[in-house]
This record gives structure tokens, C-alpha cells and sequence, in this order.
């Protein structure tokens, strides 16, 4: 490395000493090119020993002048350029070598940033950071902490397996968010640490890891002897990327769960979709059985009564099929209508008026008794049941469709319990409860039986005709009056069906201005 230098300075002085001892030659200038060749080979130290054997080189052209010459300004060039080259040589062999700091600084910074971009588990990253900046720094030890001081901590350390401790520096810092500075690990009692009586101070800088929107981490270094400019400055570019990196893969984590999440909203939105898709088919082909049902039975009994002469009393009979069927054509043909008033989003219109529950209650249990023998209907009439303020008309659709369907879905008979109360759960409503011992209805499919459409398949109960709108409109007409309604069931046990609605006083306790 020296070889060419130290050649050139021969020959310059080969050639000095052939142009005449004593002469200020201006040879001597050319002791600057080895000089300088050395420091931008070596750094500081070869151009200052180049540098010192060139001005060496000189003294013996030099001294000699001045010691017959005295300190004139001959002289005293002479000692300038006898200690130019050093000068020089010191001079830009330290750039030289700040350069190169740097030059490894940015290298070591730029192989940190590819590591902690590779698509690996962000442990793994920051172990390989650990290593990574333990070596650069020359540190004896690194700890690398993401997280701050309460969410999960993510932990790696050069070399691995270091444990982290709550009150040591880096704990600090993580607290706090600012640098630390320690001269001295293992004699500063402000910090857990071993303390050894070692001569060799441990130095140990911690960095808060903040990129500019607060700080993620903590990264240690622990040297010992001494930690240099170089070397602090070194840190904190590391600790800024590794801050920035932090906050990029926390950024990524987010954009993918918020990917991940909105897949499977779409998939989701899709499935019901496709289910609504398939059910409104079903519906379809629902609605036209429902509907020839009755129709057949008109068509057929109305042409017995046109064509053949039909005792009166079985005329009667057949009257009074024709007279069911049409109700129960009308009460599809309500529900149709209901369901796309529903649908197009109008309000569902309803006259509100005092209401007697017990009354109503009464009427619709003797009717379905009458109708369904093999089941027992309970109802004990509370005489001090409250009066509803709803609509007459929406309360009985209400209650048919719960008792219907607490008959339909108890296939082998059974008790229907029917009760209506003051609310405890929710003040100023009456609660309607419907109760049977039928098939019940499983867990997975009990948060949306009140949508439209929605029918639970059961062997048991598959010969039941419906259209899946009944609890839709129960639940749309209790919404409607400002109430609820809600279902407990158990497969195989029964349900019970529970309609919050207005009371009549509380009504008057909401408005108390009111003339109603
Ligand atoms: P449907 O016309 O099918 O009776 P509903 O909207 O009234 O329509 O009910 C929706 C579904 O909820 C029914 O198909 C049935 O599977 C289930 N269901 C309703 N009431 C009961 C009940 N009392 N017991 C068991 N299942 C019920």
C-alpha cells in the first residue's frame, strides 16, 4: 500500500539530492503527490507518516542552510515545506477517513433497510437488524425494542436471548421517549444493571425509535471503552430508519387486516346475497303454492255449487270452506302487501288507540283453541292488564302470527302459553310473550329468523306451509310502535316469543302535554 508512495519520495529525493544540497529547489513541492496518494489510499494515518518522512526527507537539505543562513526567510520556507506534507498528509488522509465513515455509515444503513423491507415475520426482521447494527456499530451488545409501554412488545437482541428489564435504560426511554446516555452501564445506579468492578467503562446509548408521529421502540448500544461521534451519529440514522421501517409494517399490517376484513365483508355481502337470490326463488314458487292452495279449493267448491244440486246443509259446509280459503287468501295477499311497503321503505301506517290487551288476548286464544284441539292453550286473564296505545288492527296480526306459528311448530300438540305484563326490562311497554314446547329453533339461525324469507330447515316441521314473512312483519309492526321484539329457544325444548309494546299510560307519562 506503501510501496508507491515511499518509491516516489526515493526518487524525489534522489532527484533533490542531484539538483544541490542547500539549494531551495522547487523539487521539494513535489514530496505533496506521495504524500497525498498515501491519505487518499490510507486515510489520516499513511498520509501523516508519508507526510512526516517527507518532511524527514528534507532536513537534510534544510537544517544544513539554516544553520549557515540563520532563521531567514529562506529558513523559514524551508520548515514550511518541511512540514507542509505532514500537514496535508494529516489533513486530507482525515477526510479521507470521514468519508469512508460515512460511505460504510450510509452502507450499513441501506443493507439494515433491505433487511427490514424482506417479507419475513417482523421478529426475524429486527433480528437480523440487532445483528446487523451490533456489527456496524462495533457494539458489544443491541437490544431492539418495538412497542411502547403498554402494547405487546416486540424484543431482539445482538446477541440473542438478552432479557429485557422494565427498569433498566431502555425501559426508560420507552416510558419517556428520549435518548439516555450512560457513561458508565456498570457503575450508574440510576439503571438495573450488573454492577461489575470492571476498569473498562460499558457505554450505553438507548434512542427512541420515532420516525415523527411519536416514538414505536427503543434501539440499546452497549460499548465498552467509549462510543464516538461517528458512532452516535451512526446509531440515531439507524434508530430513524429502523423507526421508519417499524411504522411501515404496521402500516402494511393494517392495510391487510383492513384487506383481509373487507374480503370478507364482500364474501359475506356476496353469500347473503346469493342466499337472498335463492330465497326470493323459493318465495316465488312459495307464494304461487300458497296461493293455488286456496284457489283450488274456491274453484272446486264453487263449481260443485254451480253444477250439481247440493243439500242445503252441505251447501252450508262448502260456504263456509269457501268463506275460510278466502281469508286465507286475504291475509296472503295482506302479508304481500305489507311486505313491499316494507320494503320500499314506507313507514308501515298505523291508528293508534287504547288498546285492551286482555281482551284481544281472549278473543285469539279461544279462536285458535277452537281451531286446534290437539293443542292446550294457557291464558289466565289479568283483570289489571295494562291497556296498549298501538294499532288495533297490527296487535292482532301480531299475536295471530306468534300463536299460528307456536302451533305450526309444535307438530305433536302441546301447551301454548300466552301471558301479557307490564315490562320489567323496559319501562312504558307491555310485554305480549307467546310459549311452546315444539321444535325450537338452533342457536345459529335465531339472530335472523326475523328477516324476510328466512325459513329453518327442520324433517320435522318440513310439511308446514309459510312464507318466512310472518316474523318479519311482527317485528317491523312492533319496530313500528317504537317497541321489539324478541326470541328464547332450544332445539327440541320450544320457543318463547316476546313483543314489547307502547302501554297505554306511558304514553301519557312521554307526553305530558299531550290531550290524548
Ligand atoms: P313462516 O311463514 O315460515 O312461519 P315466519 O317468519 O313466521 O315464517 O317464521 C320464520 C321461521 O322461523 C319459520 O319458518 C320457522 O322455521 C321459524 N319459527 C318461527 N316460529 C317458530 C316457533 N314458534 N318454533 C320454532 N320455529 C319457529
Amino acid at each position: 500500500m506503501f510501496i508507491g508512495p515511499v518509491v516516489l519520495l526515493a526518487a524525489i529525493t534522489v532527484a533533490l539530492a542531484v539538483d544541490g544540497a542547500g539549494q531551495p529547489s522547487a523539487l521539494r513541492h513535489l514530496y505533496l503527490i506521495p504524500t497525498v496518494w498515501a491519505a487518499l489510499a490510507t486515510g489520516a494515518r499513511g498520509g501523516g507518516l508519508i507526510g512526516l518522512l517527507a518532511g524527514l526527507l528534507q532536513a537534510p537539505f534544510t537544517l544544513p542552510a539554516m544553520e549557515r543562513l540563520g532563521l531567514g526567510a529562506q529558513s523559514v520556507d524551508g520548515l514550511v515545506s518541511m512540514a507542509t506534507p505532514l500537514a496535508f498528509g494529516w489533513v486530507i488522509g482525515g477526510l479521507v477517513d470521514q468519508s469512508r465513515a460515512r460511505g460504510l455509515r450510509l452502507q450499513a444503513v441501506l443493507d439494515l433497510q433491505r433487511n427490514l423491507s424482506r417479507d419475513i415475520p417482523l421478529q426475524q426482521r429486527l433480528d437480523l437488524a440487532a445483528e446487523q447494527a451490533a456489527a456496524a456499530l462495533g457494539a458489544e451488545r443491541v437490544g431492539l425494542v418495538v412497542g411502547g409501554a403498554t402494547d405487546a412488545r416486540v424484543i431482539a437482541t445482538a446477541p440473542a436471548g438478552l432479557r429485557f428489564n422494565e427498569q433498566s435504560a431502555v425501559g426508560w426511554t420507552l416510558r419517556e421517549g428520549y435518548p439516555v446516555s450512560v457513561h458508565d452501564l456498570h457503575r450508574d445506579a440510576r439503571f438495573a444493571s450488573e454492577q461489575i468492578d470492571d476498569p473498562t467503562p460499558v457505554r450505553g446509548l438507548v434512542l427512541p425509535l420515532d420516525s415523527g408521529s411519536g416514538p414505536v421502540g427503543a434501539l440499546a448500544v452497549e460499548r465498552a471503552g467509549g462510543l464516538p461521534s461517528t458512532t452516535r451519529a451512526a446509531a440515531r440514522e439507524m434508530a430513524l430508519h429502523l423507526a421508519l421501517a417499524v411504522e411501515k409494517a404496521r402500516l402494511t399490517l393494517r392495510q391487510r387486516r383492513f384487506t383481509e376484513e373487507l374480503e370478507e365483508k364482500v364474501t359475506a355481502a356476496t353469500e347473503r346475497l346469493r342466499e337472498l337470490d335463492q330465497a326470493k326463488t323459493e318465495f316465488v314458487s312459495v307464494v304461487a303454492h300458497e296461493l293455488r292452495t286456496p284457489l283450488t279449493a274456491l274453484q272446486g267448491f264453487t263449481e260443485l255449487l254451480l253444477t250439481r244440486a247440493v243439500p242445503p246443509e252441505r251447501a252450508a259446509r262448502f260456504l263456509s270452506h269457501l268463506h275460510g280459503e278466502a281469508e286465507r287468501l286475504g291475509r296472503i295477499v295482506a302479508e304481500l302487501l305489507d311486505l313491499s311497503r316494507i320494503e320500499s321503505g314506507r313507514p308501515l301506517e298505523l291508528r293508534r288507540e287504547p288498546v285492551d290487551v286482555a281482551d284481544l288476548l281472549e278473543r285469539n286464544v279461544e279462536l285458535f283453541a277452537a281451531q286446534h284441539r290437539r293443542h292446550r292453550f294457557e291464558w289466565t286473564p289479568d283483570p289489571g292488564a295494562p291497556m296498549l296505545h298501538a294499532d288495533r288492527d297490527a296487535v292482532e296480526r301480531i299475536l295471530k302470527n306468534l300463536i299460528s306459528n307456536a302451533v305450526k311448530y309444535s307438530p305433536g300438540g302441546g301447551r301454548v302459553v300466552i301471558a301479557a305484563a307490564p315490562s320489567d326490562e323496559r319501562p312504558g311497554m307491555v310485554e305480549l310473550s307467546v310459549e311452546d314446547y315444539g321444535v325450537g329453533i338452533p342457536a345459529s339461525h335465531l339472530s335472523r329468523i326475523f328477516d324476510k324469507y328466512v325459513r329453518v330447515p327442520n324433517p320435522e316441521t318440513a310439511a308446514v306451509r309459510g312464507l318466512g314473512l310472518g316474523l318479519a312483519l311482527v317485528r317491523a309492526l312492533a319496530e313500528a310502535h317504537g317497541g321489539g321484539v324478541e326470541v328464547d329457544s332450544l332445539p327440541g325444548k320450544g320457543s318463547t316469543f316476546r313483543v314489547f309494546l307502547p302501554a297505554q299510560s306511558s304514553v301519557l307519562a312521554n307526553f305530558p302535554n299531550s290531550s290524548a
